[in-house]
């Protein structure tokens, strides 16, 4: 049996979640007539207390209509330096908004109020116009890392002292929410845009949800047409979302506590250097003098199979189909691996 921990996507629908899909009532959502789309977009816009939400295909397509939304013409972005949005979009900043981009560092991926202010460029005929700032959470390059409610509100004043909209890539906003068991109500407050994904932690084989304003939401869904997302009777997906939202996450508290005790695992390994502190379903491990490529192989031997996630790094994430059998196999496998 394969052990599969290279990302949470991987994963695939439970009897439960076919049952919904095959039973949705379903019409066309480019003429807005899909019920159930319809219905899974105001059920997460509710729960976040906002106006409108937006059914997409990926997780891709919310942030980076979010960032059309938010940019134009010679304005400018600020994110992490290993913010999805910047590494691992195919650089739609630049090809779908026109935009540049200010990257900054911080600890485990998450911004610095201060540096925030610092990176806000002056109303100059040089400097290209800041209009937006845009936050991960969790932080995937970050080991799943979290930012606290209150860590986001001097980011918010300062947004809104300066004109500047803030998106957020909330693809495992979930996994944070469960951890913190913060109200999400107090997270829609915060933000003009968040984009929340189904298909990781929450195991649908489909989707992303963009949330924002009546205003911001109408203007997405044009722009969702032009980037070719608008989709037919795509309630058979969005089923599986609303299912997920009903099944799926008070369950996250398992991958997290899989995950830490992965971790544990991990840090008496003799190959490992050290594991990123785990708080939620992602385990990053530095290793000592072994290269990802060859370390992977070792894994891929004992049939454990995680990515490369940097030079020296490679990351394990818990989902849906990893069960508690899986992780004392694991342990055991493991073992077995040495230089
Ligand atoms: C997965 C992911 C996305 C979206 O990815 P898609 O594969 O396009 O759905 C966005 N941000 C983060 C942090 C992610 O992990």
């Amino acid at each position: 049996m394969i052990i599969e921990l290279r990302s949470d996507t991987l994963t695939k629908p439970t009897s439960g979640m076919l049952e919904a899909m095959w039973s949705a009532r379903v019409g066309d959502d480019v003429f807005g007539e899909d019920p159930t789309v319809n219905a899974l977009e105001e059920k997460l816009a509710a729960m976040f207390g906002m106006e409108a939400g937006l059914f997409c295909p990926s997780g891709t397509m919310t942030n980076q209509i979010a960032i059309r939304l938010h940019t134009g013409l010679q304005t400018e972005v600020i994110c992490h330096e290993h913010s999805h949005i910047y590494l691992y979009e195919g650089g739609g900043i630049m090809s779908n908004s026109n935009a540049s981009v200010k990257l900054l560092g911080g600890e485990f991926g998450r911004l610095r109020p201060e540096d925030i202010l610092d990176a806000i460029n002056p109303d100059d005929v040089h400097a290209p116009e800041t209009t937006l700032v845009s936050l991960e959470n969790t932080m995937n390059k970050g080991g799943g890392s979290i930012y606290a409610l209150r860590e986001i509100e001097p980011i918010y004043n300062i947004c809104k002292q300066n004109g500047l909209k803030l998106h957020l890539d909330g693809a495992r906003l979930f996994n944070a929410l469960v951890e913190t068991g913060e109200d999400p109500k107090d997270w829609g407050r915060m933000f003009d845009t968040i984009s929340i994904c189904l298909s990781k932690g929450l195991g649908c084989p489909v989707g992303s949800v963009l949330i924002g304003s009546q205003r911001d939401i109408k203007k997405a869904r044009k722009v969702r047409k032009a980037f070719g997302g608008g989709m037919r009777q795509a309630g058979f997906l969005a089923a599986a979302g609303i299912y997920a939202l009903d099944h799926h996450i008070d369950r996250l508290k398992e991958d997290h506590r899989r995950a830490k005790q992965l971790g544990e695992m991990l840090e008496g390994h003799e190959m490992i250097k050290e594991v990123f502190p785990v708080v939620t379903n992602i385990v990053i491990a530095k290793l000592k003098e072994i290269s990802p490529a060859l370390m992977l192989e070792k894994l891929s031997i004992v049939g454990i199979k995680a990515v490369r996630f940097g030079k020296d790094q490679i990351r394990f994430v818990t989902h849906l189909d990893f069960d508690d059998e899986q992780l004392e196999q694991f342990g055991r496998r493991l073992n077995d691996i040495n230089y």
